[in-house]
């Protein structure tokens, strides 16, 4: 009993200090806080006196404790400059790492024959009907397209009525989108990059070899390559719904719509669905 008289003794004693000290000072400083919050904080002290009073008593600014809480500045710890180039290395050996890991996995998979099967996905997961039967000779340069976009030229007969500073800036303008398809091609972790380890897969093929090779699962980014090579005539499709083989030519390219995605979805004559792929997303304009 006389311990916890001892200690609530104390804890009023801190909190009539602190609100005497609130009531003091409150003038001086910018944003006094207001006499419910002190009474608020007084009370606290009561109860964990020991150890609020003693942050407020080494605190170095004392009128911390009396302004309103939001208004009080944050502490800036400046960044360690270390911290930040560690980070972008191991973000690079992370880069590197999984280049690594798709070269290893790319280089154990079967030497690609003359002809390529890709088995139509969806990305609901429903099983589809269509295999998709490619030349390998003919993936190959669809793909490489992919991965070297054909620089913008300039039309160079405009620049030559034009002054010599016009001349400059148009081949400056070249120099950069040069560095920029070379960085395309060369940086690992671009978005394409997949096709690029498709590319590693297939530019090894025999065309000899009369075996039909099946897409590893791993090649999700396959289903781009797959419709743009429908798109261009090129390959077959068998529908197991028909048992029929169809021409690219026959397949139905139709972009179907589902929440805020724009769908590519490839049909057979008969309307089975052989592929069905993420196209475009729609951004839902703002109402304001
Ligand atoms: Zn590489
Ligand atoms: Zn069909």
């Amino acid at each position: 009993m006389y311990l916890f008289n001892f200690y609530f003794s104390i804890g009023i004693f801190s909190a009539f200090v602190f609100v005497g000290y609130w009531w003091l000072y409150k003038d001086r400083v910018d944003i006094p806080a207001s006499l419910n919050l002190m009474l608020i904080r007084a009370t606290a002290y009561i109860f964990v006196w020991p150890v609020l009073f003693w942050k407020w008593f080494k605190s170095e600014d004392k009128t911390r404790f009396i302004t309103e809480p939001e208004l009080v500045a944050p502490e800036q710890r400046p960044v360690d400059p270390n911290i930040v180039k560690n980070s972008a290395r191991n973000a690079e050996r992370e880069a590197q790492t999984l280049h690594q890991e798709w070269l290893s996995f790319v280089d154990t998979l079967p030497q690609c024959g003359s002809h390529i099967m890709y088995k139509g996905t969806d990305i609901y997961g429903e099983r589809l009907d269509g295999r998709f039967i490619f030349e390998t000779a003919d993936l190959l340069p669809l793909v490489f397209d992919k991965l070297n976009p054909k620089p913008v030229s300039f039309d160079d007969t405009d620049s030559a009525n034009d002054s010599l500073d016009a001349e400059c800036e148009a081949s400056d303008g070249e120099a950069e989108i040069d560095s920029q398809t070379s960085s395309w091609v060369n940086t690992p972790n671009l978005p394409n990059t997949q096709e690029h380890y498709i590319h590693r897969w297939l530019r090894t093929y025999d065309p000899a070899l009369f075996v039909c090779n099946v897409v590893p699962t791993s090649f999700d980014r396959f289903e781009y390559i797959a419709a743009d090579m429908i798109e261009a005539g090129k390959g077959q499709v068998h529908c197991k719904s028909c048992d029929t083989v169809y021409d690219a030519s026959d397949i139905k390219a139709v972009d179907g719509g589902q929440g805020g995605w724009i769908l590519g979805e490839l049909y057979c004559p008969s309307d089975h669905l052989l592929a069905r792929r993420k196209k475009i997303h729609f951004m839902r304009a703002r109402s304001n």
